[in-house]
């Protein structure tokens, strides 16, 4: 049994270990004081109140150790409560816990920009700001795009998920539930298709061989290249389906803003920090973004996020035109700083890649089993598969939420994502142990067997 210490909590044996039905009596007492307390518009992938994390498991209220194949969201990509994030957050916390940086300065703040400057794409002169989340880090990217080239449209993809705030809701492509009734939205912010292999009329080849063309020239025919300030897109689509556009597809784009004045901002928070196999997925094609935003894996869990860019760029806004009271908080600095160097001391670009070595053909093997799995594609620890009927392109749902269940009753997490809600995505945290991430495999195989 491998063990997962931790410097501020007990070591988890890494097991899956199920004493009660899933969620427990326990978790089913705290769920209906949530039911009491806690607004009915926020919702529960898996209603089990989790008492303790670490490595690959998570521990619920009821005693039931589970596999973790969601990290929070790709949050805990180092692990929950990772040896280096207790550390250096239980000395920060200690010392000081706020003074915001507008107010008076401090070093851990600047520390972190000097890393994000770096470790993101690109040799070049870099700055960063720091902010609280990754809607909040996307806004802020859209001023200064918006600020530095004096334009104003904002040109997002089909599929796009760039957060919940008034702006990044009309950045996001899905209705149901991000903005169903929550508008009106901010205006410019123009949809183009995305480079979306599995459904692109015409199929794989045929989005290789067009997909630039068509999107530049949708661009260039409804919004006018001079009017751009900016181009953002997710490197792999996040919560609209784990969306990979075919290589050069990046590049192309990124090479067509620059020959425009258009500034190509990567939205990272979901793909970078490791995840994709990568530091950042622009790094698999050599592609370097002017802006790029993060968060999720930035902190181990504590919230903080970032935009990092060119920067005579970034230093186009004047002083004060930047910023917020918790805006790069120094324990969530401190989380980061320990985050970063665990990431580079435990190799966990290379953990990622060897997570994707064992996940791809084993999914691959499933779906010749098992047609309703229409696509498996991903990079890393970035996986997913697409939930269709047998021999079309139709999404399934249903059967998505079927498989999802039954992997939660059997003690494993798995989240789904999707504009049609048929893809089921795996984002196991990258210290996950090669014996726990099969037996989520399999757990996931006899869900499908089970259809
Ligand atoms: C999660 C996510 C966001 C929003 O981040 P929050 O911290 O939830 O505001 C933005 N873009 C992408 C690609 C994401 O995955």
């Amino acid at each position: 049994m491998n063990l997962h210490s931790t410097v501020g909590g007990p070591a988890l044996a890494q097991q899956r270990h199920l004493v009660t039905e899933i969620p427990g009596p326990a978790s089913r007492e705290l769920l209906q004081r949530r039911q009491a307390s806690v607004a009915r518009g926020l919702s529960h992938v898996l209603p089990v109140f989790v008492t303790a994390a670490g490595g690959g498991v998570l521990i619920d209220a009821d005693g039931n150790s589970l596999i973790d194949f969601g990290s929070g969201i790709a949050v805990t990509s180092v692990g929950n409560s990772a040896e280096l994030v207790v550390t250096r957050v239980t000395e920060q916390v200690a010392h000081f816990t706020h003074t915001c940086f507008m107010v008076v300065p401090y070093e851990g703040y600047v520390e972190v920009c000097e890393e994000l400057n770096r470790i993101t794409p690109g040799a070049h002169e870099k700055r960063s700001a720091l902010f609280n989340s990754g809607a909040e880090a996307v806004e802020n990217a859209v001023k200064i795009a918006r600020h530095a080239t004096g334009r104003q449209a904002v040109v997002v993809f089909d599929h796009a998920y760039h957060g919940r705030t008034n702006l990044t809701m009309a950045m996001t492509a899905k209705n149901m539930p991000y903005k169903d009734g929550f508008g009106p939205f901010a205006g410019e912010v123009y949809r183009v298709p995305m480079a979306y292999p599995f459904r692109w009329p015409g199929g794989p080849a045929a989005c290789a061989a067009e997909a630039l063309d068509v999107i530049t020239g949708q661009i260039h025919a409804q919004v006018g290249e001079s009017r751009v300030a900016a181009v953002v897109i997710e490197p792999i689509q996040g919560e609209g389906g784990f969306i990979v556009p075919p290589d050069g597809f990046l590049a192309g784009l990124a090479d067509w803003c620059r020959e425009h004045g258009i500034l190509f901002i990567a939205d990272e928070i979901q793909t970078g920090f490791c995840r994709t196999g990568d530091w950042f997925a622009c790094d698999h094609e050599g592609v370097v973004p002017d802006l790029i935003t993060t968060a999720k894996g930035i902190a181990g869990g504590l919230p903080l996020a970032a935009v990092t860019g060119r920067a005579e760029i970034m230093d186009a806004v004047h002083p004060g035109g930047l910023g917020g009271t918790y805006g790069g908080n120094p324990v969530a600095c401190a989380a980061a700083l320990g985050a970063i160097e665990t990431y580079a001391k435990e190799d966990l670009p290379a953990a990622a890649r060897g997570i994707g070595e064992i996940m791809l053909p084993r999914l691959r093997d499933m779906a010749r089993r098992h047609p309703v799995i229409g696509d498996v594609r991903g990079r890393g620890a970035m996986i997913a598969v697409e939930i269709v009927r047998p021999g079309t392109t139709e999404p399934d749902a249903e059967a998505t939420a079927r498989v999802a269940r039954a992997c939660h009753a059997n003690g494993l997490i798995v989240l789904t994502c999707g504009t049609y809600g048929n893809v089921l995505r795996f984002l196991p945290p990258l210290v996950i142990g090669p014996e726990l991430l099969r037996e989520g495999l399999s757990i996931l195989e006899d869900a499908f067997a089970g259809l």
